[in-house]
């Protein structure tokens, strides 16, 4: 174990099988934590259980939940309870990335994206708070985007559900705080996960692509999801006691600048 941070904490952590949340199941674990991954890849997530059981740290338990549905999302809350007999921190993290201008957005493209990004989060929030408030539980944790705090071109779908997925967590944050639960949003920059490669690969010229993206970060590089996993700990561990309402960008200060 590293240091204990989440020391027997029981977390539910959405789109765990990938990315960003692939790397925050492994160190949710390795500082102690049992960790309930709810995402619809039963073949990876089943592995990421084994993974995590060999390595020895945590515990995890898979849960096949498409976020976009409720009822899947009730349950992952329910087999949680049933499971573990607790609930101690929501991290709703499952996310996809669907680009175009308003007019090249499909009905479709937008409601999915709504559905997953937002409403997703939404479900969590509804079936896992009277959890959290059973067990006394105190941390819910969202991942924003660095596109839910300003505009970025073609990005219609993409910036609307995270900035909404931003002000959506204020709200419950305001709503939780009389039961001593924070709610905070980690919101990257651009992160080298399948959902950047995928978006590049799928491009007329990817490296043109990847070379324009990587353009305003200060810092030139995309970050590692392990420093984004690393964001997401803080906010759900202790070491965040006295925030609520709060959004952490962590995008190697893309956002701290307008191009000059
Ligand atoms: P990723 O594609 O590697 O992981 C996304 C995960 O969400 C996958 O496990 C995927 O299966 C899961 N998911 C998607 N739809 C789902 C659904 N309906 N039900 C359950 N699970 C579902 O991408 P990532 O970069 O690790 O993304 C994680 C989060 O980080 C997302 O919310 C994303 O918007 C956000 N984010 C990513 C970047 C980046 O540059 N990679 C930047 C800012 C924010």
């Amino acid at each position: 174990m590293l240091s204990g941070k989440l020391h027997d904490k029981v977390v539910i952590l959405t789109g765990g099988t990938s990315g960003i949340g692939r790397a925050s199941v492994k160190l949710f674990c390795q500082e102690g934590a049992k960790v309930v991954i709810g995402a619809r890849n039963e073949k990876a997530g089943e592995a990421l259980v084994k993974e995590v059981q060999e390595e020895g740290n945590g515990e995890a338990f898979f849960v096949k939940t498409d976020v976009s549905i409720p009822k899947q999302v009730e349950n992952l809350v329910k087999q949680t309870v049933e499971h573990f007999g607790r609930v101690d921190v929501l991290f709703g993290n499952a996310g996809i990335l669907l680009t175009g201008t308003a007019p090249d957005t499909s009905l479709e493209t937008w409601q999915r994206t709504i559905d997953i990004n937002l409403s997703g989060n939404f479900y969590l929030a509804k079936y896992g708070i009277p959890a959290l408030i059973k067990s006394n539980g105190k941390v819910i944790v969202f991942t924003a985007s660095e596109l839910g705090t300003v505009g970025a071109s073609e990005d219609v779908a993409y910036c609307a559900s995270k900035g909404g997925l931003i002000n959506m967590m204020r709200a419950i944050a305001i709503d939780s705080a009389q039961y001593g639960i924070r709610v905070n949003c980690v919101a990257p920059g651009p992160v080298e996960t399948p959902m950047l490669r995928i978006w590049f690969d799928e491009a007329d010229n990817p490296q043109e692509l990847e070379d324009i993206q990587k353009e305003p970060v200060l810092l030139k590089r995309f970050a590692d999801p392990k420093e984004i996993a690393e964001v997401a700990l803080f906010l759900a561990s202790d070491s965040s006691s006295y925030m609520t309402g709060s959004v952490v960008v962590a995008d190697g200060g893309a956002t701290a600048w307008y191009g000059l």
